[in-house]
């Protein structure tokens, strides 16, 4: 009799291989933190300490939120409707500058609870404060990479640019090895970072084997300021600092020309579209079959909640598909299949972690999600990709496991207190629309 720690079983699997197979009535075994085995029909002479029964629903890999700023969730509705720099400048730079730990990690916790709560196992996040995004994502048991946002201007968190590479290194330093959290160096982008700062994050995250994470080519307006004050365009920048390469990843992507794109491909570097975001701040609409066509590594994000408004990566999906038919003329152009591909195992060789996770397959790291398909939008079921991006929503998530951990049961969050991460929130919005207030006159 062979012993195991939990068994996820009735369920059509999707294992998003190499070889995409389906695996109906399914089952899947999991030991400590990884997948010990995987098939169908009925598991014989097998003991597991946990069973969950899929009812009959979808049994996937957990989905990747490729880019993010978590803490944003704090900021949700409280700016709509403005062009990108206005936005920035007049709200959210001003806000940010006043931010601090704790609202770093209300903000973050909250995030977690909405991730988990739709599906999504891993993220990958840029902001300020970014230890307190690592503690709250080890408290809610997801995975993620991470990395302090650097620019020129001074931070809130760590003063002068030189703090802010100390403090990225020593955060590598400390999370090095450990099992869900993994640091990056985030430049946050060409309009906002030095060429020095540039190369300088370059060189740390080099001399540390980490990601380097950077927006690029997210607006016309970013296009425009970096051809005045270099006369190149944003890769073309990037390629003239030695900064490209595969370990780049280049947030957004959307304003690229032939050159731009073969720069990429010439370095491999590695893109996250979001495009609900670049919708909502019509920033534009990303090449992606293009980057697709060319055999460019791309993700899915959601960016911050400011810009999108939620972090559901199931609608995200559903937009990632439509927003290029409808931009191409043409609804052949991203199917379904393809886009989850992105959401999924894409994803995870976008953030390095492809031999990790992304896919379901034996030897794996165990993030699983089940998606409860017995439901008026998911019945009846000819083809389970098109459901899952098309119709399904977050909120058809029933389980949420990482690591090998449940952290989700029945739509039950069991790393996190649910009630006090909502009071938390709503405590913290009064601090944030104090920030917004114009300082009171000087008698
Ligand atoms: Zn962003």
């Amino acid at each position: 009799m062979r012993e195991v720690d939990i068994l996820i079983m009735n369920g059509t699997i999707l294992t998003m291989d190499p070889d995409q197979t389906i695996l109906e009535r399914g089952f899947l075994c999991i030991q400590g933190d990884a997948i010990s085995a995987i098939g169908n029909g009925d598991p014989d002479e097998l003991r597991a300490s946990k069973i969950i029964d899929a009812k009959g629903g979808l049994i996937l890999p957990g989905l990747i939120n490729g880019h993010t700023h978590a803490a944003m969730t704090l900021f949700r509705g409280l700016a709509d409707d403005l062009p990108l720099m206005e936005w920035l400048n007049h709200y959210i730079f001003p806000v940010e500058s006043r931010m601090d730990r704790e609202f770093v990690r209300t903000g973050t916790l909250l995030a977690c609870a909405e991730m988990i709560l739709s599906g999504t196992t891993t993220f990958c996040d840029m902001y300020l404060f970014e230890e307190e995004v690592a503690k709250a994502a080890q408290v809610a048991g997801m995975r993620c990479l991470v990395g302090e946002v650097l620019y020129d201007f001074p931070s809130p968190n760590y003063g002068p640019i030189e703090e802010g590479l100390k403090y990225t290194e020593a955060l590598i330093r400390k999370w090095q090895g450990h099992p869900l959290v993994s640091i990056a160096v985030e430049p946050h982008a060409v309009y906002t970072c030095s060429p020095d700062l540039l190369i300088s994050a370059n060189g740390l995250a080099k001399r540390y084997g980490v990601p380097l994470i950077i927006h690029v080519a997210e607006s016309a307006s970013e296009i425009e300021e970096v051809g005045k004050k270099y006369g190149k365009k944003p890769f073309e920048h990037l390629e003239s600092l030695g900064v490209l390469g595969p370990h780049l990843i280049a947030d957004h992507c959307v304003h690229l020309d032939d050159a731009e794109i073969r720069r990429m491909v010439k370095h491999d570097v590695k893109a996250i579209t979001n495009p609900e975001s670049n919708m909502k701040l019509a920033s534009g609409i990303a090449p992606v079959p293009r980057l697709l066509a060319q055999g460019i590594t791309v993700g899915l994000g959601t960016d911050g909640c400011a810009s999108n408004n939620n972090l559901d990566l199931f609608e995200e999906m559903d937009t990632t598909a439509k927003v290029h038919k409808v931009g191409a003329m043409d609804p052949t152009v991203l199917d379904a299949l393809t886009v989850f591909k992105m959401a999924t195992l894409s994803g995870a060789k976008a953030l390095g972690m492809g031999d990790r996770i992304g896919s379901l397959e034996v030897g794996k790291k165990a993030d699983v999600i089940v998606v409860d398909t017995h439901k008026p939008h998911l019945t009846p079921m000819y083809n389970p990709y098109s459901h899952l991006v098309y119709a399904a929503k977050g909120s058809d998530v029933s389980h949420c496991l990482i690591n090998g951990k449940v952290v989700m049961e029945d739509r039950k969050l069991l790393t996190l207190d649910l009630q006090e991460v909502l009071r938390s929130a709503r405590e913290m919005s009064k601090k944030v629309l104090s920030w917004l207030s114009p300082p009171p006159l000087s008698s």
